[in-house]
């Protein structure tokens, strides 16, 4: 679980291409990051993944069937947002539990995932508490939690760490890099920051003007960028 295949996909808002037709393949498990520079079409990327926009060409392939025309809700897949999205009238627990509630999940399953995802996210002593009396990086483990606790075939992350501090940065980096090697689940993670995609990343995809400009592990575009925007944008020495 956890493949995602996007065939010819395409978007257009109007008469503007903001994505000319692009394959891609995403393997189960892996941890995939898409870098490149503001307004290059990453998050619209992410949301045509996620079924928040509706593609104009092309086919959205999750673990090999057409996902293109299913509900966010039926494709299976988590996004966490840098802005938490995090009501702030419920308590953490409640936070965490508003997708499965949403979805009639019987209270002990309810439970019983909410405390595993407190746990992995070291959240435990803080369900009773409301987002308020959170920091910054708690307040963004609250948002994983609530998708972890949908056990999804991926998680989608839109610059998840934009909002905090670099020294938090750092830390927040690790324990999304632990979570994915202790989940094993696909993850697809956006970011303008080329640190974050080199460290984070199995598959880091290039992309500028809409466009993928190179597919690599981080070492391979590193040390065999295909052309000058990805030497400068990664950093290699050519
Ligand atoms: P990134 O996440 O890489 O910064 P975006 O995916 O947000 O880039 O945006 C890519 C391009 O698409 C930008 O030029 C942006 O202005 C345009 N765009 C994004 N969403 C819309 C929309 N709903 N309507 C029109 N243009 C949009
Ligand atoms: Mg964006």
């Amino acid at each position: 679980m956890g493949r995602i295949t996007l065939e010819g996909v395409a978007k257009r808002f109007g008469d503007v291409e903001v994505i000319p037709p692009l394959n891609l393949d995403i393997e189960d498990g892996e941890f995939v990051v898409f870098v490149g520079p503001s307004g290059c079409g990453k998050s619209t990327l992410l949301r045509l993944i996620a079924g928040l926009e509706d593609v104009s060409d092309g086919r959205i392939l999750i673990d090999g069937k057409d996902a293109t025309d299913e509900s966010p809700a039926k494709r299976g897949l988590a996004m966490v947002f840098q802005s938490y999205a995090l009501y702030p009238h419920m308590s953490v627990r409640k936070n965490i539990a508003f997708p499965m509630k949403m979805a009639g999940m019987d209270q002990a399953e309810q439970d019983r995932r909410i405390e595993a995802a407190a746990k992995a996210l070291n959240l435990t002593n803080y369900l009773d508490r409301k987002p308020g009396q959170l920091s910054g990086g708690q307040r963004q483990r609250v948002a994983i939690g609530r998708a972890i606790v949908r056990e999804p075939s991926a998680f989608l992350f839109d610059e998840p760490l934009s909002n905090l501090d670099a020294a938090l940065r750092v830390g927040m980096r690790l324990e999304i890099s632990e979570l994915h090697n202790r989940l094993k689940t696909t993850m697809i993670y956006v970011t303008h920051d080329q640190v974050e995609a080199m460290t984070m990343a199995d598959k880091i995809v290039v992309l500028h003007a809409g466009r993928i400009e190179q597919v690599g592990s981080p070492l391979e575009l590193y040390l065999r960028p295909k052309n000058a925007f990805v030497a400068a944008f990664i950093g290699s020495p050519k």
